[in-house]
């Protein structure tokens, strides 16, 4: 399972965590893949990103189609649609290009999610036979839908075509312009459902916009091969640490409130879960520095990532049925 680093962010942003990441010794690559919303990227990142694969540094660039800033209201899916034709079609260099989609919200009825699944489903049809021939085999196509038959509708379209790569968006949506997704037991069931389906055909599944450490291992049991996150990011600057199997906690408050954690729990499930980085040594300092949490968070994705592989996660299950109930539940339900 591949961890894709979401990084529409400024060139300057990036190149920094890059430099912090190098000095800590660690010969994993964090951002091996990235996946930037092209028509919402500074050019100057899209510059940086493409010096970086041509370094080796980056193996893998995901073109976003910005399904997400539609959901926000950031753009019109027409709008968006035209504009990353044109943009695929100056722009070759990447490996996945993600086709345009409209993302139905928890708060959508029935209807309008059938009109967005829809949207996406012939959207996508449509933009297949317009991108550039030679980058098809690169198109990745976006399922959406909360019902069988929404996912059904995406999925024999998609399959007809030949397309090789699919993405699942559906998550349940909250939080301010419903910008965060959340794995639901739902969301796992319809995900597992479109990995089977996938699978026969010898299709690869990629998952947008979650990545938590305890949502790892979900994804991982619900078929996944691929995840994009800026989680560990977002959540470093909200004060927020992670730990494989863990959800976040606060470790930035003073005074403990209900969802922060002590330096001694931290220290003591460093050595439960064997997580070790240069960034979290002084437990001060990633208490009072966004950037040290920012390489912790990314340390410990790689970290869950290996621990699944290597199938070790029995031995962590446990932690994740104390330190992250929720989707504990979910894992015994989903299994
Ligand atoms: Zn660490």
């Amino acid at each position: 399972m591949q961890f894709v680093a979401s990084l529409t962010r400024d060139p300057g942003e990036i190149q920094r965590f890059q430099r912090l990441w190098k000095s800590g010794d660690d010969s994993r690559k964090p951002f091996r893949n990235v996946l930037v919303t092209a028509l919402f990227t500074p050019p100057s990142t899209l510059r940086l990103l493409r010096e970086m694969r041509e370094e080796g540094q980056v193996e893998q660039v995901y073109f976003d189609s910005g399904g997400f800033y539609v959901q926000m209201g950031r753009i019109t899916h027409e709008d968006m649609y035209y504009q990353l034709l044109q943009f695929y079609r100056e722009n070759d260099w990447a490996d996945f290009y993600i086709m345009p989609d409209t993302v139905p919200l928890s708060s959508d009825d029935t209807e309008t999610c059938w009109h967005k699944v829809r949207q996406t489903a012939d959207g996508t049809k449509r933009f297949y036979d317009e991108m550039p021939s030679r980058l098809r085999e690169r198109a990745l196509a976006v399922i959406q839908g909360r019902s069988d038959k929404q996912i059904d509708y995406c999925l024999e379209l998609y399959m007809s075509l030949g397309i090789n790569r699919l993405g699942f968006g559906s998550f349940a949506t909250n939080g301010k312009q419903s910008s965060t997704n959340l794995v639901t037991e739902e969301a796992l069931h319809l995900l597992k459902y479109v990995t089977t389906v996938a699978s026969q055909k010898g299709v690869k599944v990629h998952a947008f916009g979650v990545g938590t450490p305890p949502v790892i291992y979900l994804l991982n049991q619900a078929g996944v091969s691929s995840f994009d996150s800026i989680g560990w990011m977002k959540t470093a600057g909200f004060g927020k640490v992670y730990l494989p199997f863990i959800r976040a906690y606060n470790v930035t408050y003073g005074d403990i409130g209900a969802r922060g954690m002590k330096q001694s729990t931290f220290e003591n499930l460093k050595d439960l879960t064997g997580h070790r980085c240069p960034f979290c040594e002084n437990f001060e300092q990633l208490a009072t520095k966004r950037d040290l949490r920012v390489l912790h968070n990314l340390a410990v994705i790689q970290d869950t990532i290996e621990l699944i592989m290597n199938g070790q996660s029995s031995e962590l299950l446990r932690l994740m049925d104390e330190f992250a109930p929720t989707y504990a539940k979910m894992r015994k339900k989903v299994a």
